[in-house]
């Protein structure tokens, strides 16, 4: 079996969102004679992490009410890098999506290495479209899964209809086709977003 890991590192100049410095992690490392312990703050969406409707949503379900039996699954991974500008329904309404999939969308973004503001995201037209097939969940190797959209419709329309949204994945490495994942962000209560280690497998398990 081969693990793949499509997380992003994590440290004090990776690449943020719109390369923002307060959203680049600050990690303080104090030792005391033989005892070294390090702190860290960190924008939640830093990042591969998982967005919670809190995040789109004033009253929004918050990160941990997120069954973590939907991160944890087999997936599709779908091959969209000739996308340019965005994903849109014309570019997915052919692909093998059913109802309960946990979709993958591979892009150009898995070959940036600093913050790319043309980014290519999931249009408005293609979120419903995703909605509609009562998908579980959707990642995309961006930073953001939309940007350039007034009114955040995407995010909204996903997260609206119960679809998990995963962003800053890794995806350079990874062929298209289905694999188990393990998705396990970070156990914080209450918050709109979490870190998270992402790891596909080439075999399914369980
Ligand atoms: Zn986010």
């Amino acid at each position: 079996m081969k693990i793949y890991d499509v997380t992003a590192p994590i440290h004090s100049d990776m690449p943020v969102y719109k390369n923002k410095p307060e959203k680049k992690p600050s990690i303080k490392t104090d030792t005391n004679g033989h005892v070294t312990e390090s702190r860290i703050s960190i924008d939640l969406h830093t990042g591969t992490h998982v967005d919670a409707p809190l995040h789109m949503f004033n009253e929004g379900e918050t990160i941990e009410t997120i069954d973590i039996k939907q991160l944890v699954r087999p997936v599709k991974v779908f091959d969209l890098t000739d996308a340019e500008e965005n994903i849109s329904y014309d570019d997915i309404k052919d692909l093998d999506i059913e109802e309960n999939d946990f979709v993958i969308f591979k892009t150009k973004n898995s070959w940036d290495e600093g913050f790319n503001f043309e980014f290519i995201y999931v249009a408005a037209d293609a979120a419903k479209h995703l909605a509609e097939k009562k998908i579980a969940g959707v990642a995309i190797d961006a930073l953001g899964i939309e940007r350039a959209q007034e009114g955040h419709p995407t995010h909204r329309t996903l997260m609206g209809n119960g679809v998990i949204i995963m962003e800053g994945l890794r995806l350079k490495d990874i062929e298209p086709g289905q694999y188990f994942m393990v998705a396990a962000p970070l156990n914080i209560q209450k918050t709109d977003a979490s870190p998270a280690r992402v790891l596909l497998f080439d075999e399914m398990i369980g």
